[in-house]
């Protein structure tokens, strides 16, 4: 990984040269393509000298940055090298040069890799003030990532009360809101996978999963016949190949798949070679259904509705693993997917 402030590494010339008032903002930029799973070496952090905060725009200075799996698939051509990254990011406004926003205001914007940045105000939003709730929550549970949980089980797979769920990467971001949204929506019976004994015992002890299994444990399919003997009527899939193959195996009839995510190939060089079973989609007349929560922004304040209530009461838990220190980022980005974290991974930048 460089590290180029002060770094000896770095030209003098190539250093970022401050003026007393000048914000200097620290970043991550891409440097190369990974090839398969990403390395730190991939990665640069460069100080850049921000310019002035104009008519129209803010000063922010982030406080929580998200690490997400679609970076990764970003990282393959989407996003530039040598340049700032996206990612969403909840920070403080230092300065305002619009109406909108005040200094202090916390807003959300996706300015994401960097310690500050300077953007058009109508690109920051307020956050809600829900008391008692943490910001950061806004990146979890209430953010795109609780979003996703909501959206894919109520929205594209419709569950209905007293139907079993089946959901993948269940101790993850997704998959820990998946699992406590379909207990509020009466789902008789939600089984979890995910990649450790330590996780499948949080998903049951913690966090109300019915049962759940390690999918390193063994076979998939075999598993998830154990854990739901009369089939499932819902998957939620954050994984795809196998754990997709094994779900369609179990599916009873008209049941439905909210496909949300495929970190099984993120980093592979080759897609995985299932679903073999594909052809079960039309013999049990399944409905295969992928989303992009970016198409479903408006459900926002049905999504705070139905769970700021039970984040208040406890019902919710906020799973959370948060890094601290920007320098780490690059780390907890990785980290989260090698399966190192615990609910939504989110870095505190200081
Ligand atoms: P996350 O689940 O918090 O983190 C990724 C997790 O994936 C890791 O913790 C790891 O946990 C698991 N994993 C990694 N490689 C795996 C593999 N080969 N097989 C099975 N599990 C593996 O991330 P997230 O942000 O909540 O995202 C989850 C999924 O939803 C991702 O596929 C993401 O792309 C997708 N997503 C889609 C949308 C959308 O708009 N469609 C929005 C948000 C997220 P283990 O220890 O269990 O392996």
């Amino acid at each position: 990984m460089s590290r180029n402030r002060g770094s000896p590494f770095m030209p003098e010339n190539q250093r970022a040269e401050a003026s007393p008032m000048t914000t200097i903002s620290r970043m991550v930029h891409l440097v190369s393509r990974p090839d398969g799973w990403p390395a730190p070496d991939d990665f640069a952090f460069v100080d850049i000298a921000l310019p002035s905060t104009g008519r129209g725009q803010v000063l922010v200075e982030n406080l929580y940055l998200s690490v997400d799996p679609y970076m990764r698939e970003q990282m393959d051509g989407g996003w530039p090298l040598n340049a700032p990254l996206e990612g969403r990011s909840i920070g403080r406004v230092l300065a305002s040069r619009d109406a909108r926003l005040a200094e202090g205001d916390l807003v959300f914007h996706r300015s994401g890799w960097c310690s500050h940045a300077v953007l058009g105000a109508e690109d920051a939003s307020l956050l809600p003030e829900h008391a008692g709730i943490s910001s950061s929550a806004y990146l979890s549970a209430l953010g795109g990532t609780g979003l996703s949980a909501y959206v894919g089980l109520s929205k594209i797979a419709k569950l209905q009360p007293l139907e079993t769920v089946f959901i993948s990467a269940a101790a993850g971001g997704v998959g820990t809101m998946a699992g406590q949204i379909a207990q509020l929506l009466g789902a008789s019976s939600v089984i979890g996978s995910a990649g450790s004994a330590e996780k499948v015992r949080r998903l049951v002890g913690k966090l109300g999963f019915t049962s759940a299994f390690n999918y390193r444990d063994g076979n998939i399919a075999a598993q998830l016949r154990a854990a739901a003997p009369a089939g499932i009527d819902v998957y939620l899939d954050n994984v795809g190949g196998e754990h997709l193959e094994a779900a369609i195996g179990s599916l009873r009839d008209r049941g439905r798949v909210a496909w949300c995510g495929a970190i099984a190939q993120y980093n592979g060089t080759i897609p995985p070679p299932a679903p073999r079973n594909l052809f079960d989609v039309v013999g049990k007349s399944l409905r295969i259904e992928g989303f992009l929560v970016r198409d479903y922004r408006h459900l926002q304040p049905e999504l705070e509705a139905l769970l700021v209530p039970h984040i208040r009461s406890g019902r919710i838990k906020l799973e959370e693993t948060i890094t601290v220190g920007f320098d780490n980022i690059v780390t907890a980005f990785i980290g989260m997917l090698r399966g190192e974290n615990v609910g939504k991974a989110i870095v505190q930048v200081c």
